[in-house]
């Protein structure tokens, strides 16, 4: 297989080519059409499957082909709230992974993916102060890459018009290490009960599959199995 005829947007086709890949490989010759079609996906795959651009390149093409959304200059969505000393952020994509080092190299391909499309990937993560990660929010923010703590100290996400995706990577590390809970609430947040966007679509990456992770997909995806 090759990427031109995977149906991505033509633009995305010419990042990949400025990437240097050449085809795909296997989690994205089966994530890319999956996506496409609008299906949830349970991923399971390694870290070096080249799952990062397997999950963006659908979304991104799939964002690009929302011509009404792009085409007005969005309203600057990511509002500081020194009342809460919170970032009011409505992302349209959401990508949760459990370390900094993950979100800064999903961060890296994002910003590689995102070239010439006018969204704006942005990444948040602990450790660091807040400030650097506030300006850059407040610059506007479509891809928001997080990592749990973070983004639940720091980030007030905006229910209504929430991002059409939430992407959990790394689904194993992140629940085995206490963040069964916030997930769980992430979720719920982002669910149909909610939110009014019903077209939302839940991606989940993971080595393994937990037991944590079983109880996630059950409740609130409907996706579809890749086992790579
Ligand atoms: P990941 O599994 O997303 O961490 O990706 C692992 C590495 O593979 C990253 O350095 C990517 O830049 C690279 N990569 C992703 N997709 C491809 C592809 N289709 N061909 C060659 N390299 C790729």
């Amino acid at each position: 297989r090759s990427f031109d005829d995977a149906g991505l947007h033509p633009i995305m086709l010419e990042n990949v080519k400025l990437c240097r890949y050449h085809n795909p490989t296997p989690i994205q010759s089966y994530c890319i059409p999956a996506v496409l079609t609008g299906r949830d996906v349970v991923g399971i795959a390694q870290t070096g499957s080249g799952k990062t651009a397997a999950f963006l390149l659908p979304i991104l093409s799939k964002l690009m082909g929302k011509a009404r959304l792009l085409a007005a200059p969005r309203p600057n969505p990511s509002r500081y709230n020194p009342a809460t000393d919170r970032v009011r952020a409505e992302p349209l994509v959401l990508v949760v992974c459990p370390t900094r080092e993950l979100a800064c190299q999903i961060f890296d391909e994002a910003r590689r993916l995102c070239y010439r499309t006018m969204l704006r990937p942005c990444v948040i993560y602990g450790g660091a102060p807040t400030r650097n990660q506030r300006e850059q929010l407040e610059m506007g923010c479509d891809i928001l890459i997080a990592t749990p703590g973070r983004l639940m100290d720091f980030i007030e996400l905006a229910l209504t018009n929430m991002c059409g995706f939430t992407v959990i990577d790394e689904a194993d590390e992140l629940l085995s290490s206490g963040w069964e809970e916030a997930m769980e609430k992430l979720f719920q947040g982002t669910g149909s009960d909610t939110n009014t966007d019903a077209d939302h679509t839940y991606l989940m990456f993971s080595a393994t599959f937990p037991k944590s992770a079983r109880k996630l997909v059950r409740e609130y995806m409907e996706p579809e199995y890749l086992r790579i």
